[in-house]
């Protein structure tokens, strides 16, 4: 089984899952990039799998499913190109192989949804578009902070080595930011070190693990002290007032 991201736009990757034969994609914002991917890789596409509504996500399903007449999954409660099968959390859905569950994550938008991937013996695997990003997490656009921390504490638990596949290389400046957080996190160190390697030789930081996040990604480190003290020290007002999850997010959305 091969996972590759294809890179869309300026910095979204559209992540295609292949055994040689067949293949999926999941959030094809864009059309071509799949296109040109299938016939270097010699595949053909089956099916696709979509998290949430956004444009840079959607857009190339309607031309990707009527020229192959690959099958779709989208989330239930959202505006989805249909024809689609509607999904939502609880359900499972087998793709090569390969059973994903899918997990409600509201937070970015009120209806996302992710795709937690298992199979006997092999790494999981988690595609998890715009809610969790490597050493980050997704803009509140619809859902309340709340919603979003309970949705990052529901991926959060997830085995560590879970291969996290994001839909956005957002990694080096989410990092720049979680290193203001804590500037005194070795572990977070190291992996701006080795992103940043990565990047200047063009290729992606991603995928990255449940494990990693754990150590670097400061939304999922609100209960570490140093975490609370720093976001404390940015806005006590505001911790006082929303919490400490709130604020940081409220941080992040201003900081430069
Ligand atoms: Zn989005
Ligand atoms: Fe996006």
């Amino acid at each position: 089984m091969k996972l590759i991201p294809l890179p869309a736009f300026v910095d979204n990757y559209i992540w295609m899952l292949h055994d040689g034969q067949h293949a999926w994609v999941v959030d094809p914002g864009d059309a071509q990039p799949v296109v040109l991917a299938l016939q270097r890789e010699g595949v053909q596409l089956q099916g696709i799998l979509v998290t949430h509504h956004h444009p840079d996500h959607t857009a190339g399903v309607n031309i990707l499913r009527d020229a192959t007449g690959a099958q779709v999954f989208g989330p239930a409660n959202e505006p989805m190109p249909e024809p689609l099968r509607r999904v939502h959390g609880g359900d499972h859905i087998h793709v090569l192989g390969v059973d994903f569950q899918v997990l409600d994550v509201p937070g970015h938008t009120t209806g996302h949804i992710a795709y937690f991937g298992t199979t006997p013996g092999a790494t999981p695997l988690l595609f998890c578009g715009d809610t969790l990003f490597s050493g980050g997490c997704g803009r509140l656009f619809e859902g309340t902070s709340a919603q979003m921390q309970h949705s990052l504490a529901q991926l959060a638990a997830l085995p560590d080595a879970t291969r996290v596949c994001c839909a956005h290389e957002y990694t080096l400046s989410n990092l720049q930011f979680a290193r203001a957080v804590e500037p005194d996190n070795a572990d977070l160190m190291d992996y701006s070190a080795r992103a940043h390697h990565l990047r200047v030789q063009g290729l992606p930081t991603l995928p990255s693990s449940i494990g990693l996040e754990r150590q670097i990604n400061p939304f999922l480190r609100c209960t570490q002290p140093t975490v609370a003290a720093s976001v404390c020290a940015f806005d006590a007002a505001a911790v006082e007032r929303d919490g400490i999850f709130a604020t940081l997010r409220q941080w992040k959305n201003q900081y430069r």
